[in-house]
């Protein structure tokens, strides 16, 4: 009988448990690759706003955006900003991100090829939770977007014309009607827009680590240790390098988020993966907050209540990965919140608050890389998510074990191309 063929999985977080989960069940031996507990915080699966937007389809740039360019250099507190000194390095990658949103006809090529991504993805998250017996973590009960005013949505009226081409639907709801549902919002806000299809997480890094260990019951084996490339003879995968040796297989995926660049350049692919770098706040116990998880399309940032707290995340801080956090972004952050939902206590202890800095990793377009190496197919990319890199995890580990048991893809690839920027 022939054995299973062995894959190796570098990264545990929610791509990378994705995409164990479905190598599993495709029959694949798997071993994952992670230097850090699966799903804490030194990934960015751990502190997300948990937002299983199945509608988030659109580039966070758009056109006429580069206007605003002068001002991410000169406040290193706005809700998007460039560390000065990185400038040099970001600046081609910003040149694309740019363009790739210049205009409304690439914005809604974008939005059409994410559709194909995360479509049913509450469903798809769902169906992970229970097998791994965390089915209580996923909600799908629907997202709002809370505006200052109705004039404020119509402002972003064509992004959500495109968003109805794809077939999403919305609720609009009045100032009286938004309150009712929310009673604890802040006045300053007269309308909502609510997407019934999508879905939240109450806790992203518990359900990463719980979908890892539910791997390992099935067989999955958990290495410590970390990548640093491939041994490819003959236009095949022998093995994955690491730290501590080499781990003999016959596929590989790189699922290693923001830190994904190096690896796959050793694969053949030169990618233009930048660390768009988030924060939260999480305050708690919990006495007030959304009913509904809440996007503020004025802030960009969301709350949601979790089993940690009240979670309020966003900010986008384009600079090296590793560069020092600049806590005082979280504690805006937290400020943002008692501004929202006035009714929190104005002084909460030190002990009641937590903040995170985490690293997206995006792609000047705002897809994701998922496809095969240019060096062998026998290495898939997964990586370059961005700010949907939950919600579109679970078809990402679809597709990733679809390429590695040589199944079609069950959606066209090709807009997800890693070999797209050459
Ligand atoms: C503030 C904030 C809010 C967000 N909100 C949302 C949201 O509401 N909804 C949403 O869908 N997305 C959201 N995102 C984006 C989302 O969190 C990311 O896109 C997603 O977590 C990326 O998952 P990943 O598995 O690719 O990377 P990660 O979660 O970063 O995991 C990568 C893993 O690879 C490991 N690794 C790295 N290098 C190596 C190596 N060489 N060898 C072995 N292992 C390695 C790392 O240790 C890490 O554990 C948000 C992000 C931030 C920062």
């Amino acid at each position: 009988m022939n054995q299973p063929a062995h894959i190796v999985i570098i990264g545990a977080g929610i791509v990378g448990a994705a995409s164990a989960f479905h190598c599993l069940q495709a029959g694949l031996r798997v071993t994952l690759v992670e230097p850090g507990v699966p799903g804490d915080e030194q990934a960015s699966s751990y502190g997300n706003a948990g937002w299983l937007s199945s509608h988030s389809v659109l580039p966070p740039a758009y056109p006429g955006v580069w206007k605003k360019v002068p001002a991410w250099l000169i406040d290193p507190l706005g809700p998007l900003s460039i560390r000065l000194h990185y400038l040099p390095k970001a600046l081609p990658w910003l040149v694309r991100y740019l363009a790739a949103a210049s205009t409304y006809v690439r914005i809604e090529r974008t939005a059409r090829a994410l559709r194909t991504l995360l479509a049913d993805a509450p469903a798809l998250h769902q169906v992970m939770a229970d097998a791994a017996g965390v089915g209580y973590l996923i909600e799908r009960k629907g997202l709002l977007h809370a505006f200052l005013s109705r004039g404020h949505f119509e402002q972003d009226a064509k992004a959500w014309e495109i968003r109805r081409r794809e077939g999403i639907e919305w609720e609009e709801l009045d100032a009286a009607a938004l309150h009712a549902r929310e009673p604890d919002l802040s006045p300053h806000y007269t309308f909502g827009v609510y997407t019934p299809e999508a879905g939240s997480c109450r806790n992203p890094g518990a359900y990463t680590a719980a979908l890892i260990e539910y791997a390992r019951s099935k067989g999955a084996t958990l290495v410590r240790t970390t990548a640093t490339g491939f041994r490819i003879e003959q236009g095949r995968l022998r093995a994955v390098l690491t730290t501590e040796g080499e781990i003999a297989c016959d596929r590989a995926v790189i699922a290693a988020g923001a830190r994904a660049r190096a690896l796959a350049l050793q694969a053949g692919d030169a990618v233009p993966l930048e660390t768009e770098r988030g924060y939260h706040a999480v305050v708690s116990p919990v006495t007030v907050g959304p009913r509904t998880s809440t996007m503020f399309a004025d802030q960009k940032v969301v709350v949601n209540s979790m089993e940690q707290g009240l979670r309020i995340a966003g900010q986008v801080e384009i600079t090296e990965a590793d560069d020092t956090p600049n806590w005082r972004r979280a504690e805006i952050l937290r400020e943002h919140l008692q501004t929202l939902y006035p009714g929190l206590p104005r002084d909460l202890a030190p002990e009641h608050i937590k903040i995170w800095m985490g690293r997206r990793p995006s792609t000047p377009d705002a897809l994701p890389c998922i496809g095969v190496a240019s060096a062998t197919a026998d290495i898939i990319h997964a990586y370059g998510h961005g700010h949907i890199g939950l919600v579109g995890s679970a078809r990402t580990g679809r597709l990733v074990a679809q390429l590695a048991s040589g199944a079609t893809p069950e959606i066209p690839l090709k807009p997800f191309s890693p070999q797209r920027f050459r």
